[in-house]
């Protein structure tokens, strides 16, 4: 197969852990004999350095037209003025706009020889594998209207939730077809006793429901699914939810996994190119000194391979040998051990030439 793969490296770890995930991409090309074309684009605090904007439009334009988009990660201390004109995250904003991604997905799977790294109990993390499915273009951050005002005399600031039938029947849909492929389990999470955009919410995930009588489908009030992320994690499968809710469970799931730095994200539309980068940021602590966990950055190149190529079986092998790899005890300091970037790379893509 031909893909055209835009690479956008970002700031602080991103060129890093960018160019080990590319690395593998590459090796899945040769072995499987794909072409896969590379090129490299400017977004976030370097684009702004570079060219005043965090995302040009002609680097829009060039991801629009790619097959997938592979991002690290943008920002750090030298853009962080909040209340700058211009600033590293509009252009990561600007990209899931550009490209329709209404759907965020973050696997967080715990492998059995990291169960100490996290701060859960051993046992209640045993086969823990969820997906958690946020919604992105949508509800609460972008609902009309937003803003400030002053009533008798009073400062006021609003948001608003706001959802259509359709954006939450395409996000529920692609949660149900997500699922047929695991275990036939849908958690949807609302907040249906208080919210009205949650009744709408659970009244269409029902009906999907009833359509798919083969995937089990629970409704979860979205406190209570937040104590069961912790409490009970290894009793959910695919969690589908609005924006918000999405944005903060899916940082309290990855703290299940130990480091930020092993866990990918995808983030994907009805068509066109998706967007996959780690889940973690710039890193500026650690930026420049070659000792960043890349596995968060292979594995969302894995699920680029599954959601936007459609090449499964590759994507199962690159996620085997990150899993060997950690069987066998390879570990960047994040996970407590001493190999560097390029050498946790070295070590997987030494399991995946000689895979199958
Ligand atoms: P952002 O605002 O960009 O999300 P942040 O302040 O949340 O940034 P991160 O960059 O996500 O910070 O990093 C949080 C912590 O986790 C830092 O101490 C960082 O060094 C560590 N960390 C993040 N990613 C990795 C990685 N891939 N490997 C090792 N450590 C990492
Ligand atoms: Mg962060």
């Amino acid at each position: 197969m031909n893909a055209k793969i835009v690479v956008l490296p970002g700031d602080g770890i991103g060129p890093e852990v960018t160019e080990q995930a590319v690395r593998v991409l590459q090796v899945v090309a040769r072995k499987e004999g794909h072409s896969f074309a590379f090129s490299e684009r400017l977004m976030g605090g370097c684009s702004i350095d570079a060219h005043g904007v965090a995302l040009t439009d002609e680097v829009l334009a060039d991801c629009k037209a790619s097959s997938a988009v592979l991002l690290g990660a943008v920002g750090g201390p030298k853009w962080d003025d909040p209340t700058a004109k211009v600033r590293p995250e509009q252009g990561l904003l600007g990209l899931r706009k550009g490209l329709g991604v209404f759907a965020n997905l973050r696997p967080v799977r715990v492998h059995p020889a990291l169960v100490d790294s996290s701060p859960i109990k051993a046992d209640r993390l045993a086969g823990v594998d969820i997906l958690v499915i946020r919604e992105l273009t949508g509800g609460l951050y972008f609902g009309q209207p937003k803003g400030r005002d002053t009533r008798n005399g009073a400062e006021r600031a609003f948001d608003t939730l706001e959802y259509s039938d359709f954006e939450v029947r395409r996000v529920v849909e692609l949660a149900f077809r997500l699922a047929k492929g695991r275990k036939k389990k849908v958690t949807s999470v609302d907040k249906a006793n208080v919210l009205e955009s949650s009744r709408l919410w659970r009244q269409i995930a029902t009906a999907i429901g009833k359509a798919n009588p083969d995937v089990a489908l629970d409704h979860m009030l979205v406190d209570t699914a937040s104590m069961r992320l912790v409490t009970s994690p290894a009793t959910m499968d695919v969690v589908v939810t609005e924006n918000m809710f999405g944005d903060i469970l899916t940082d309290e799931a990855s703290v299940l996994a130990g480091s930020m730095g092993m866990l990918p994200s995808a983030s994907i539309g009805a068509t066109g190119p998706g967007l996959y980068e780690p889940i973690h940021g710039s890193a500026p602590d650690i930026a420049g000194k070659g000792i960043a966990n890349p596995v968060g950055t292979i594995l969302s190149a894995a699920m680029l391979l599954r959601h936007s190529l459609g090449l499964e079986a590759e994507a199962a092998s690159v996620e085997r040998a990150v899993d060997q790899a950690i069987t066998d005890g390879c570990r960047t300091g994040d996970l407590g051990g001493k190999l560097g970037t390029k050498a946790m790379a070295d070590e997987i893509v030494k399991r995946l030439e000689a895979g199958r």
